[in-house]
C-alpha cells in the first residue's frame, strides 16, 4: 500500500495527525509556500518529527515523467503516480504579462492548471482518447492537489500568485466526487494555496444527480457542462451514459445549481464535422439554453490516429458562433492552446504508450 500524501489533508485534519498542532501550520508553509517535498528540508520541524512523518506519509505522490512545451506557452505534463500509473496535467498561460513604456510590470501573466481526476474514465465518450484506455482508478485528493503543486513548482510560480483550476484533464470529476470535493477544500485552505471556489471549475459530462450533490456541498465552485449535442440521439452516440442522464435532466440540474449571480454556467460544445456543426443545431442550442445564464465554449474536435470523427471547418465554426451571438448567447471558440503539442486530453499519454511497444 502506498503511503498517504500530506496533500490529502485540510489543515484541521493534519492538526489531528500531527502534535503539537501548530506544527501542521509550519508543514503547510513548507509544502504549499516553499514547495518542499522532502521532510528533511523542513528546517523548523524537529528531526524526530521529520522521521515520524516520513514513516507515515509522503509529501508529493507525483513525479514528472515528460513535458511538452508549446509555442504559445502551454506546457503539458505526463505525471507518474506512486503505483506507476500515469496521468496528464496542463499548465496554460491565459494572459501575457504586460509592461508599461518604462518596462514596469503592470499586469502579471495569468495561468490556469488543467488537472485530472481519474486514471482513465468510465464514461466512454466516443470522441475521447482517454476513454479508449478504459478506467483504472480514482485519484486520491492528494494526487489531485499534487498536480497543481508540482506544476506551480516546476514553473517557479510563487505560492501567493493566484491561478485558476479547471477539472478538465483525464477522468470524470463527478465520478470521483468525494475525493474531488476534498481536493477542492484543500485548495481553498488559507494557510495553503488559498485558491477559492470561484477560481475552480468542475467540468462534467453530465451526471445529473451528481451535479445536484456537488451543488448541495456548497463549495462555491463553477461548473462546466460538456453538452456537445442538442438532441438525445446524437448525445447518446457521443456519450453513452446520456441514456440515463438525458439532456433535459442536465438542464434541470443546472437550473438548480447554486451559482454566483454574476457568473455564468459554461456549456462546452465539441464541434464535429457534419455531426453537430450545422445552423439547425445552433438554433436548437439557443432554445435549450434559454432561461439559463449560460456561456458557450465551442471546441474544435481534435482528431487523433484512428478517430472516427473529423475536425470542423473554420467557416462552419464561425457561422455557428455568429448565430449564437446574434441570438443573445455569449459564445467563445476555444483557442487551440497547445495545438502543436498533444492538445486534447489523453493524447500525450497515448503517445507515450505507443513508444513502449
Ligand atoms: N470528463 C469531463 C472533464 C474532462 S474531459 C468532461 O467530459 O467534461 C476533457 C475535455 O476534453 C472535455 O471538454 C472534452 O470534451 C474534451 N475532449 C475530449 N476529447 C477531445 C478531442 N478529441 N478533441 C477535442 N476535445 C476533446
Ligand atoms: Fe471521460 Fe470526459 Fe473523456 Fe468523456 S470526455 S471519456 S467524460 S474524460
Amino acid at each position: 500500500m502506498s503511503k498517504p500524501s500530506l496533500y490529502d489533508f485540510t489543515l484541521k485534519e493534519l492538526q489531528e495527525q500531527v502534535k503539537p498542532s501548530f506544527r501542521a501550520k509550519q508543514i503547510f508553509g513548507w509544502i504549499y509556500h516553499q514547495f518542499v517535498d522532502d521532510f528533511s528540508e523542513m528546517k523548523n520541524i524537529p528531526k524526530t518529527l521529520q522521521e515520524e512523518l516520513a514513516q507515515k506519509f509522503v509529501v508529493n505522490p507525483l513525479k514528472i515523467l515528460k513535458k511538452e512545451i508549446s509555442s504559445d506557452g502551454t506546457i503539458k505534463y505526463l505525471l507518474e503516480l506512486q503505483d506507476g500509473k500515469t496521468i496528464e496535467a496542463v499548465w496554460l498561460k491565459m494572459k501575457e504579462e504586460q509592461l508599461d513604456e518604462e518596462g514596469v510590470l503592470t499586469q502579471e501573466a495569468k495561468y490556469t492548471v488543467c488537472v485530472s481526476t481519474q486514471v482513465g474514465c468510465k464514461v466512454g465518450c466516443a470522441f475521447c482518447l482517454t476513454a479508449k484506455g478504459g478506467f483504472t482508478r480514482d485519484l486520491t485528493a492528494g494526487e489531485i492537489v499534487g498536480q497543481v503543486v508540482t506544476l506551480k513548482k516546476d514553473n517557479d510560480h510563487k505560492h501567493n500568485r493566484k491561478i485558476n483550476i479547471v477539472y478538465m484533464g483525464m477522468g470524470e470529476p463527478l465520478d470521483n466526487l468525494e475525493n474531488l470535493a476534498h481536493a477542492i477544500q484543500v485548495f481553498q485552505e488559507n494557510e495553503g494555496l488559498a485558491i477559492s471556489g470561484k477560481r475552480q471549475t468542475v467540468s462534467t459530462s453530465g451526471l445529473s444527480s451528481k451535479i445536484d450533490k456537488l451543488g448541495a456541498m456548497d463549495l462555491g465552485v463553477h461548473i462546466a457542462i460538456s453538452l456537445h449535442a442538442v438532441d438525445d440521439e446524437l448525445r447518446t452516440e457521443l456519450i453513452p451514459m446520456n441514456k440515463a442522464n438525458n439532456i433535459q435532466s442536465i438542464i434541470d440540474a443546472v437550473k438548480r445549481f447554486p451559482i454566483d449571480t454574476r457568473k455564468r454556467v459554461m456549456f462546452e460544445y465539441l464541434v464535429i464535422k457534419n455531426k453537430n456543426d450545422d445552423i439547425a443545431s445552433a438554433k436548437k442550442l439557443v432554445k435549450l439554453l434559454s432561461g439559463i445564464k449560460a456561456k458557450v465554449n465551442l471546441i474544435y474536435f481534435n482528431p487523433y490516429p484512428g478517430s472516427t470523427y473529423d475536425r470542423p471547418l473554420k467557416e462552419d465554426m464561425v457561422a455557428f458562433q455568429e448565430y449564437l451571438v446574434k441570438h443573445g448567447l455569449l459564445c467563445t471558440i476555444r483557442d487551440s492552446k497547445g495545438i502543436d503539442i498533444s492538445a486534447a486530453c489523453g493524447q500525450l499519454k497515448e503517445k507515450e504508450n505507443k513508444k513502449d511497444f
